[in-house]
């Protein structure tokens, strides 16, 4: 909730710029329970600086983070290290984010030393059968890093995540790093992990095709701000903010006969130092009216699925009570 994140930029030899960077900019939004929320965005957006908010890795300046209706925000020392097992990242380097000093018994058994809740033979069960859960051999169990592929790697990271049976997982850019062929395996894994242990996922990418495959619900973020908020196919079938439209309209489409105005977007990504007042959209887009570059559009929820922040649309559409954004 009202989620802010500024890094403050320093004046110095090498630079007179001042100012802030507005990595997340007062950012809204519910995850429910056993879905996957899929956050898209060109980088640079925010969408990295906001899951390690979410993480507690990064201090948000202000706002509410509530996982399970506690304010992680408020908590330090042991009460966040009890909560932090609850929730889990997948990196997207997956061999910049594994110690290749450590086996990978070592790796994936780490949560477990650090929450005292195995040791000996019992961690090493529990590592063997999260190898197998990934779909590695247990035999794997004292190899290092260097010695697996790009794919087996965020397996390991995977396994690593789950290995406390966490409830919400943050995946950010999870398979950008890998070969499409094994994209979809990861992908499949993800899934497969989901249903078993009832996961909820918040699953982060560039790429709206994979948001697409992966998402119950999918919020699309520009500059730091959260700019629309719909039901996976609604979004797909109905976008309604302009640089959704934009995004959408640049997925290449399998079928040639499929007529689809393709929508250049004219300009580059303003700078989040000084962006644009109004509506951060407006140096950019098409359907751009007087009143855009002068008051910032207000989220409305255009019904029970969908909501979106921009002029276009306005109260008259808003059908009920706002529920999306911020359920209880
Ligand atoms: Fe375009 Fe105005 Fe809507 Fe922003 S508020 S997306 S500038 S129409
Ligand atoms: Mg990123």
């Amino acid at each position: 909730k009202n989620v802010k994140k500024y890094f403050p930029l320093k004046k110095s030899v090498f630079s007179n710029r001042h100012g802030h960077v507005k990595a997340v900019d007062d950012v809204n939004f519910s995850i429910f329970k056993g879905e996957t929320f899929g956050l898209v965005g060109e980088s640079g957006c925010g969408k990295s600086t906001l899951s390690r908010v979410i993480m507690r890795l990064t201090d948000a300046d202000s706002g509410e983070i509530k996982f399970d209706n506690i304010d992680l925000l408020k908590l330090k020392g042991d009460p966040l290290r009890k909560q932090r097992g609850k929730f889990q990242m997948v990196f997207q380097k997956p061999f910049e984010s594994l110690n290749p000093r450590r086996t990978i018994g070592q790796i994936i058994g780490a949560p477990f030393e650090i929450h005292g809740s195995a040791s000996g033979a019992e961690k090493e069960k529990k590592v063997k059968r999260l190898l197998e859960l990934v779909g590695l051999s247990p035999q794997y169990i004292n190899r290092y890093p260097h010695e697996f592929s790009g794919g087996q790697r965020q397996r390991i990271g995977i396994a690593r995540a789950i290995a406390l049976n966490p409830k919400l997982i943050v995946c950010d850019e999870a398979v950008s790093a890998l070969d499409v062929s094994i994209q979809s395996q990861i992908l499949n894994l993800l899934d497969d992990l989901q249903k078993e242990f009832g996961l909820t996922y918040l699953f982060i990418s560039h790429n709206l095709s994979i948001v697409k495959h992966m998402s119950n619900r999918i919020a699309v973020m520009y500059l730091g701000k959260i700019v629309e908020i719909a039901d996976a196919e609604e979004l797909y079938a109905n976008a309604r903010h302009p640089y959704t439209k934009a995004l959408l309209s640049a997925i290449p489409m399998p079928n040639p006969d499929f007529n689809k105005e393709r929508i250049i977007l004219s300009g580059d990504v303003p700078s989040p130092v000084n962006p644009p007042t109004g509506c951060r959209f407006c140096t950019r887009c098409k359907d751009v009216m007087s009143i855009c570059s002068e008051v910032a559009p207000e989220f409305i929820e255009l019904n029970s699925k969908h909501a979106v922040a921009c002029h276009l649309y306005t109260d008259a559409e808003v059908q009920q009570q706002p529920v999306l954004l911020n359920r209880g």
